[in-house]
């Protein structure tokens, strides 16, 4: 006697994940699956396609379950994507280890997402000569979320906390990392050095005069330096178009948030209790 199969709805952007190639979804996201092995809800999921990074929530039959949840022959199952809010610091049925704090590793074909994030004063590892594994490692290691274009890299079991970038402008991918972590201001603006990561110290104009062009002499009075590789940071006018964008993100995915100080920075956020 044939077992009944399974039917499984890969919701909202889920379905745009799903691979095209026989038997196929269909346009609504719905894949009809014979159950032929036991198999964890997980492995089924990324078989067909999306990443286990970008799945919010599972219920089978209604019922909430986690990644090695087994599916059954008749079972219903509906897969909804990640959501914002997407609390990270907060243990789920799919994720119960959670974050101590917002870290990010960012893949090389993100490059500039690194910048921004490192701009806005997060904590973004960025190395563009690492390999998935080490990436990943990298991330399980030191708590990180992993940023990439790639699949591949996302369904890595090392991999814990994700996200697939789906588009190829660096201001859409901060606004959309932004909101899905919900990362509201005040940020720490400019505190970070963006070749290293490292957090900025300050440094008086008299030790560096003889490292600064005669005009930033001229106008600038508050420097930062790097302690890794001994940049030089000043506010220029690059800093107030940086804000100035920052806080039109801001205006736009939080509303009344952008500029109010009535949320934590990404860096005084508590851990969850
Ligand atoms: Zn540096």
């Amino acid at each position: 006697m044939s077992k009944r199969p399974a039917i499984l709805h890969f919701h909202g952007y889920l379905a745009d994940l799903l691979r095209r190639d026989e038997p196929g979804p269909d346009a609504r996201g719905m894949v009809i699956y014979p159950v032929t092995r036991r198999a964890s809800i997980k492995d089924i999921i990324e078989a067909l396609g999306p990443p286990h990074t970008e799945i919010g929530r599972i219920e089978a039959d209604g019922r909430e379950v986690g990644f090695g949840h087994l599916l059954e022959p008749g079972e219903e199952v509906d897969l909804r994507p990640l959501a914002a809010p997407f609390n990270v610091l907060r243990p789920s049925l799919l994720r119960p280890e959670p974050l101590p704090r917002i870290a990010f590793a960012v893949d090389a074909n993100a490059g500039q997402l690194a910048t921004l994030l490192r701009t806005l004063g997060f904590d973004t590892a960025y190395d563009r000569t690492l390999d998935d594994t080490p990436l990943a490692e990298l991330a399980a290691r030191e708590g990180r979320i992993v940023l990439s274009k790639d699949r591949g890299l996302l369904k890595r079991s090392l991999v814990v906390f994700g996200c697939l970038i789906r588009t190829d402008k660096p201001h859409e991918q901060l606004r959309a990392i932004l909101r899905l972590f919900d990362l509201r201001p005040p940020y720490h603006l400019f505190s970070r050095c963006l070749l290293c990561n490292v957090p900025l110290e300050p440094v008086p104009k008299a030790e560096i005069m003889h490292r600064l062009l005669p005009l930033t002499r001229q106008h600038y009075s508050d420097f930062h330096r790097c302690p890794s590789c001994d940049k030089i940071y000043w506010p220029g006018s690059h800093h107030d178009h940086m804000r100035e964008r920052i806080e039109k993100i801001c205006r736009d995915l939080f509303m009344d948030s952008a500029g109010s100080n009535t949320s934590p920075g990404p860096d005084k956020r508590n851990p969850p209790v």
